[in-house]
């Protein structure tokens, strides 16, 4: 995913904040622990400190994880897209699902996706306060 797909999927109504997660959540650069770990980050385990129950992925953390799979499933139902299937992030930041909506509709809705991703991102940082550990290593 170069800097031209991302110019491709900028969002006006986003704020730059939002829309710099959504590029570095597709290229695998928010600091989860299997890409921490990846990159040499010396850690105790990669599971989710949240469930426990998986490795710490972007994948997991955003969509997977029991926290941020209910969020995405209300999301869904709020925009009348019926159950939630397990999409990855990519998929869910493209925002491109089969919706039979106008253009700004779509933009909407991709608005609502990438904002919903970034406050995902936020509360599960602040629930696993990860201060200490290298975040500057995926920038
Ligand atoms: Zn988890």
């Amino acid at each position: 995913m170069g800097p031209s797909n991302f110019e491709s999927i900028r969002n006006s109504l986003v704020p730059s904040k939002v829309e710099v997660f959504v590029w570095r959540a597709r290229k695998r650069r928010i600091a989860v622990l299997a890409e921490l770990d990846k990159r040499g980050v010396d850690l105790h385990s990669v599971l989710c400190p949240i469930c426990n129950q998986d490795v710490e992925t972007v994948d997991h953390s955003l969509v997977l994880c029991s926290l941020a799979f209910d969020i995405w499933e209300q999301v869904f139902k709020w925009w009348g897209l019926g159950n939630f299937s397990n999409l990855s992030i990519g998929e869910i930041f493209l925002g491109n699902l089969s919706i039979h909506i106008t253009d700004l509709g779509k933009k909407i809705w991709q608005e609502v996706e990438w904002t919903c991703g970034y406050l995902i991102w936020k509360n599960h940082n602040h629930k696993v306060s990860r201060t200490s550990i290298g975040m500057r290593q995926l920038l």
